[in-house]
């Protein structure tokens, strides 16, 4: 949302946020793109513009007395439904009820999902009357953690809001949703941030070498951010390849599982452009190690992938790491077949 300084929360949604508010014509909006990209606080921000009473050209005023409201996470026609598991990492932990944010009273593991009775309070949120005139307005994010029974709860409401309501679904992976919810949303994209922005918003938040972190992250500036303040560093990064090449755990031993994953996968992307002569794209092209065969690259590619199905619940932790390595390390060891250069080739 825009602060009082009259801010975006990121500097990219600028564009991504005039568009919006110039093309929509839908009272359900569905806004996708990949994660780490600021889908939820683009969302937020629509969400302000809509209820912002003082609404200039391309974004909420920041100041006037329903966006100080929807700062204080207390605008009486905004409901933010967020699985119980995102409520603090996204500072919405008040949601309209009046007890402190930090009660941490119940050591119940906090669902990771919308549930369906939540869906049936935003659907009666919906159908209340406006506090301050300018519609009811409720925020999902992500919305590809309804399961079917919620969807299914909410696709009446997506088809004709009641009254002046208007819904905001946020999502990284459209392809998750029901096509029926998917039908009834007027899409609104949002890329990659532009290199240059991205980079310099890491750095402003103290990232080293931040474009390869931001690399890393696939582009995904939010994520890389994420992971720099878990400790991931640039130089770290950039040793991987031939730390693993070589067979050695390392660091690997302390990450969660489907990050190793996540990483090795990127690693084998960039083996098997190398191999084919193009530029790596997570690592910097220096870190990789010598280009190997596409074939072996191949296989670790597909054993990888049924990896990652299982990388949430393994047996054995350190073990997995373990043999993803040794894995990693046969498939980087492969000689490349040597090619003849193209410029001999008809000489
Ligand atoms: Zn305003």
């Amino acid at each position: 949302m825009v602060g009082q300084d009259g801010a975006l929360p990121l500097p990219w949604l600028e564009a991504p946020l005039r568009q919006a508010l110039a093309t929509q014509r839908a009272h359900a909006l569905l806004i996708h793109g990949p994660q780490g990209v600021g889908q939820f606080e683009l969302a937020l921000t629509l969400a302000q513009a809509w209820l912002c009473e003082r609404t200039t050209a391309a974004r909420p005023c920041g100041v006037c007395a329903s966006c100080r409201l929807v700062q204080a996470r207390s605008h009486p026609d905004l409901l933010v439904l967020l699985p119980e598991a995102l409520r603090e990492p996204l500072g919405w932990t008040a949601g309209g009820d009046d007890t402190a944010g930090d009660d941490k009273a119940g050591k119940r593991k906090p669902s990771k999902d919308i549930r369906v009775d939540e869906i049936r309070q935003a659907i009666a949120f919906a159908q209340t009357t406006s506090a301050r005139g300018r519609g009811k307005t409720v925020v999902i994010h992500p919305a590809e953690r309804m399961n079917g029974v919620s969807a299914n709860a909410l696709l009446k409401t997506l088809e004709e809001p009641p009254g002046d309501a208007r819904l905001l679904l946020s999502c990284a992976a459209p392809d998750a949703l029901l096509p029926t919810i998917r039908s009834r949303c007027q899409a609104v994209p949002l890329a990659l941030p532009d290199v240059a922005i991205a980079s310099r918003w890491l750095a402003d938040r103290s990232v080293d070498a931040p474009e390869v972190l931001l690399a890393a992250a696939g582009g995904q500036p939010q994520d890389a951010l994420q992971w720099a303040k878990e400790g991931l560093d640039a130089g770290q990064w950039t040793a991987l390849p031939r730390q693993v090449a070589r067979g050695e755990v390392g660091s690997l031993a302390a990450w969660p599982l489907p990050r190793v994953v996540d990483m090795l996968q990127k690693l084998c992307h960039d083996a098997m452009r190398t191999a084919a002569g193009g530029p790596p794209r997570y690592f910097p092209a220096a870190a990789m190690p010598p280009a190997a065969a596409l074939e072996p690259l191949s296989a670790w590619a597909r054993e990888l992938a049924r990896s990652a199905r299982h990388a949430e619940h393994p047996w054995n932790v350190g073990l997995m790491v373990e043999s993803l390595t040794m894995q990693a390390r046969q498939a980087l060891a492969a000689p490349a077949v040597r090619r003849v250069p193209f410029d001999t080739l008809d000489g």
